[in-house]
């Protein structure tokens, strides 16, 4: 863990690590610090600040403490093994995003890049490490019976992710991400007033913001617990071989594009989450030279096809033209 005093210095602790730092030194560069009457903001786990706090041993006024909103952590030689799996197979990592947006906050992606110039991303959901986090399976022991949640730490203020934005304030999610901040303490909440001026805010319950973020979640369930086996990432670089194995170009083979809607809009949705997945693809269909209701407008502007002149021309596709088909539909 490190410190920083300017904008530059505090750009590598931007964004989320998904690995509990090592704080054991910041506590007495923290208390350094404050004895010379410096303003210092002190950020991490709750357990960390409660760690702090007893360490100092006196309230500070020129200290502010704000904690995430904590779903736990997991042990360290979990992420090692994890990055061993992954450079084993692939080579040197140069840079790692845990919380890429590249297709939006809703599905964030992990993205991780290689010396040798590839690039793996993974939405949050598959990413073998982040299903590992999310499963509360292989938490460290102190996770499972927490005490430091929600403000027991004695930290001012709370930030987390307001993930059900998109349903309890519709008008404020951009899919660029929504933070909810939880106000703990009078230092907490003049701290959040001198920001009035530079963010959007608006006033949410908690229970309104814990329906959608399970981080303060008891999970003092120990029947979660499972035995942690490095071979459940054994399994990561396989799939990416898979992945990288697969067609980029596919041609989708359903049913023709002209007067049914409901088969129009699943041609569109499934182009769509190809294109979403990487994969390029056009959808195959037959040339209809009437368009009574319209449709074709549709299917114009928003799909991409390939024509073919009837149905008994699919012929006419050539084997080199896509390097995959999708195929699917009651009818086909
Ligand atoms: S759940 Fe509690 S013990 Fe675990 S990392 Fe979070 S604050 Fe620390």
């Amino acid at each position: 863990m490190k410190s920083a005093s300017t904008l530059e210095e505090l750009e590598p602790l931007l964004k989320s690590k998904y690995v509990k730092a090592d704080v054991k030194q910041t506590f007495k560069a923290c208390q350094e610090l404050l004895s010379l009457g410096k303003l210092v903001l002190y950020a991490g786990l709750p357990c960390q600040i409660a760690a702090l706090k007893a360490y100092l041993k006196q309230d500070y006024s020129n200290l502010f403490c704000v904690e995430i909103c904590c779903h736990g952590t997991m042990p360290i030689n979990i992420w090692q093994d994890y990055i061993n799996v992954l450079q084993t197979k692939y080579g040197p990592i140069t840079d790692i995003n845990m919380r890429d947006k590249c297709k939006g906050w809703h599905n964030v992606h992990v993205t991780i890049k290689f010396k040798s110039g590839k690039i793996l991303s993974e939405s949050s959901r598959s990413n073998a490490y982040m299903k590992a986090f999310l499963s509360d399976k292989y938490l460290i022991n102190a996770c499972y019976t927490c005490q430091f949640k929600q403000g027991a730490s004695g930290a001012d203020l709370c930030i987390g992710d307001f993930w059900g934005v998109q349903v309890a304030r519709k008008h404020l999610d951009d899919n660029l991400g929504c933070s909810f901040i939880s106000v703990y303490s009078q230092s907490g909440k003049d701290l959040l007033n001198t920001l009035l001026d530079e963010f959007v805010i608006e006033q949410i319950s908690p229970e309104e913001i814990f329906r959608y973020n399970s981080g303060p979640k008891d999970l003092i369930d120990k029947t979660k617990i499972s035995q942690y086996n490095k071979a459940i990432f054994n399994e990561v670089a396989d799939i990416a071989e898979i992945t990288k194995a697969l067609p980029k170009k596919l041609g989708i083979i359903t049913l023709h594009l002209h007067t049914n809607i409901g088969g129009i809009l699943q041609a569109y949705a499934l182009q769509k989450t190809l294109k979403e997945l990487g994969y390029d693809s056009d959808v195959i269909t037959y040339d209809i030279a009437d368009d009574p209701r319209g449709h074709l407008n549709f299917v114009d502007t928003h799909i991409k096809v390939k024509r073919v002149s009837d149905a008994t021309k699919f012929t006419s596709i050539k084997p080199t033209d896509y390097d995959g088909f999708v195929v699917g539909s009651d009818q086909i």
